[in-house]
């Protein structure tokens, strides 16, 4: 097979689907996206860029977009939600080794918006929106996808399907992978505002991660508002966690010297997941992204690490249209699969752990080691390097 000839279906068109879309577009192979939504999705969910991610982003000429749009987070911040900071680290540390010594904050929708216009110019590329994978047929020769348009069952075929229809994956249901793991039994509630928490606090970061045993928070910046994030209590409800005097008062609790009422830009309340499936490659298909995995978003590794799925895929991938051997999309799946089983789950529980530990020997213990890592550059150095992500790609990169 030539990669003039070959044609690579793409399920779902978040940052992962669009992602591959563009890196295979760029290689000269046709790709056909098909989208469930009648448009893109304005999804708020992610805003932490990693400084790999950002190199691949920049691979696919959409970087400057995104710096314009987002905020740039040179250290982030450890915090007690008591006593206020502990350990602040440092990103310029990586300045040998990466082109953005930075977390940049952008919201999700962003960067999705920046790789369409991205596809778009791309006359190989097309995206077809109100299209709904809902099952999925394949040969030794080609893979078909068979969509619901508006209620009309279209088939489509090319010579792979990537799946990146996210955590509910049709495609994925349809091939019978599993998904094993397990839900927290919290849900996450994410609150934005445009009150400037500095002016009431100005020690914080651009990023926080701010302890505590009873509520823990993140708080995170992005160019027009605060985003924070809270954990449910046990026993409350949907309903009682949305309600307006809940929101507030969860606000307001964050510190005694903001005014209040607060203006609540967005609220969302999200289930909390540790999964993976049970494989990424079922023949012709592959899955990338969180139809491939999904973590809790402690660390901001979920649509980093899918980015990284798709950047390894679409490499692998333009080879085997080229005529490599196809074995290499195992390869993929063995990669990604244990970058997901080993690193990416253990560090976004470990993170959880963290922020809620109620034993205050060790919660004193965890503070003094993150204090210990964040002012000595030879510890601060390595930790930088996994909780930024180059540390998975080093172990990708490490399986055979
Ligand atoms: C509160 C919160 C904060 C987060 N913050 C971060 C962060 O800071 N950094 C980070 O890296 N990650 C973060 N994440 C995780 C991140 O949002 C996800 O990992 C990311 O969205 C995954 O991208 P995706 O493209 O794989 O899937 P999705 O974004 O879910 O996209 C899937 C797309 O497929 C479409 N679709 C669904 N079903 C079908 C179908 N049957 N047919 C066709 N299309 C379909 C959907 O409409 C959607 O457009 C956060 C998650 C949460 C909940």
């Amino acid at each position: 097979m030539t990669d003039k000839q070959a044609h690579v279906l793409i399920a779902g068109a978040g940052p992962t689907g669009l992602f591959s879309a563009v890196a295979l577009a760029k290689q000269g192979i046709q790709v056909s996206v098909f989208e469930a939504l009648p448009d893109r999705a304005l999804d708020l969910r992610a805003s932490t860029i990693h400084p790999p991610t950002m190199e691949m982003l920049d691979s696919l000429g959409v970087m400057p977009q995104l710096l314009a749009q987002g905020l740039q987070s040179p250290y982030w911040q450890f915090r007690d939600r008591r006593t206020g900071p502990i350990a602040v680290f440092d990103l310029s540390l990586l300045k040998d080794e990466v082109r953005f010594p930075f977390r940049l904050q952008c919201e999700q929708f962003k960067v999705t918006a920046a790789l369409l216009a991205e596809l778009q110019k791309y006359p190989h590329a097309s995206i077809q929106f109100n299209a709904r994978a809902k099952g999925v047929a394949q040969s030794g020769t080609s893979v078909t996808l068979v969509l619901d348009q508006q209620g009309e069952e279209v088939r489509v075929t090319g010579d792979y399907l990537i799946a990146a229809d996210g955590a509910g994956s049709a495609v994925r249901k349809a091939l019978g992978i599993e998904f094993e793991g397990f839900t927290y039994p919290e849900r996450f509630l994410l609150v934005s505002t445009p009150f400037e928490f500095k002016d009431v606090m100005p020690d914080l970061s651009v990023s926080n991660y701010i302890s505590d045993p009873e509520e823990w928070l993140v708080m995170l910046r992005v160019q027009d508002f605060w985003r924070v994030l809270f954990p449910t209590r046990e026993g409350e409800s949907d309903a009682q966690v949305m309600e307006e005097s809940n929101l507030q008062h969860r606000m307001a609790s964050i510190s005694p010297a903001a005014p209040g009422p607060f203006s609540i830009a967005h609220k969302t309340l999200y289930a909390v997941y540790q999964r993976v499936a049970s494989s990424y490659r079922a023949q012709r298909v592959m899955l990338v992204g969180d139809a491939a995995h999904i973590n809790n978003p402690l660390g901001g590794m979920g649509m980093n690490g899918g980015i990284h799925d798709a950047m390894n895929l679409a490499d692998k991938l333009a080879q085997v249209c080229r005529g490599a051997d196809p074995a290499l999309l195992d390869l993929y799946s063995r990669q990604r699969r244990a970058v997901a089983l080993d690193y990416v789950q253990q560090w976004t529980h470990r993170n959880r752990e963290i922020l809620r530990e109620a034993d205050p020997a060790v919660r004193q213990k965890n503070q003094d080691e993150l204090k210990k890592i964040a002012s000595d550059p030879a510890l601060a150095y390595p930790y930088l390097r996994k909780t930024s992500m180059m540390a998975s790609l080093d172990l990708a990169r490490s399986i055979s």
